[in-house]
């Protein structure tokens, strides 16, 4: 068989299913650490930082067809809270599981790509390379499945004051009463009449502006 160009076996997401073997039935069990490759999870929005610990719990069970792997990832995602953009983390369990078909028939397994497949099918399949995994694609489907695509940094996060943009977490009673802003206005307005005959009447008027977009 050719080298293969694709999967190193020096990955830690690559698996080698040699011990394994390919008798149907054959059970191995894994646990390793690895670094967590780029990107791993949501763009911009949160997801595991580039070489965090990933802890992965596998099962290879060799079938007729390739080998089924079953697992769990976990991991902390990190990322920000989509409401009051603090920053977060959370701690992420990620399950899976992904038939590895052999590439092509043998004298032990059967033709696995049956004439009636369509392409599409074949696209998403995944295979194994030499004896090789390659637990990638798996792990990362894996954990966007598993990681909210709106996360909050708490359930009733209520977010930033819209007014002034405040994080009203902090801040539970924080709030703007729309009188007391016009009434502050007004006072604003009165101050700079009274002591301002130096100041132009305009300055006020960036003040009377804003109330009225209220
Ligand atoms: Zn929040
Ligand atoms: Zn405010």
């Amino acid at each position: 068989m050719a080298p293969n160009a694709r999967l190193d076996h020096r990955n830690p997401l690559v698996l080698d299913t040699h011990e394994l073997g390919r008798r149907p039935g054959a059970l191995q069990r894994l646990t390793r650490t690895v670094d967590a490759p780029q990107d791993l999870g949501i763009k911009e929005v949160v997801g595991v930082p580039e070489g965090a610990p990933v802890e992965l719990d596998l099962r290879l069970e060799s079938v007729m067809e390739g080998v089924l792997v079953t697992g769990t990832a976990r991991a902390t995602a990190e990322g920000e809270c989509v409401r009051c953009l603090e920053p977060l983390e959370l701690e992420l369990e990620a399950d899976f599981q992904e038939m590895f078909s052999y590439p092509d028939a043998d004298d032990r397994g059967r033709v696995i790509a049956e004439p009636g497949d369509d392409a599409e099918d074949d696209e998403d399949r995944l295979f194994v390379e030499d004896g090789l995994i390659d637990l990638e694609p798996v792990l990362r489907d894996a954990v966007v499945l598993a990681l909210p695509m709106q996360p909050v940094c708490q359930e009733d996060c209520p977010g930033l004051c819209s007014e002034c943009g405040a994080r009203l977490a902090d801040d539970p009673d924080h709030h703007h009463d729309a009188v007391d802003i016009r009434w502050a206005a007004l006072q604003g307005l009165a101050d700079t009449m009274k002591d301002g005959e130096k100041d132009e009447m305009g300055g006020a008027e960036p003040g009377v502006d804003e109330k009225q977009e209220k």
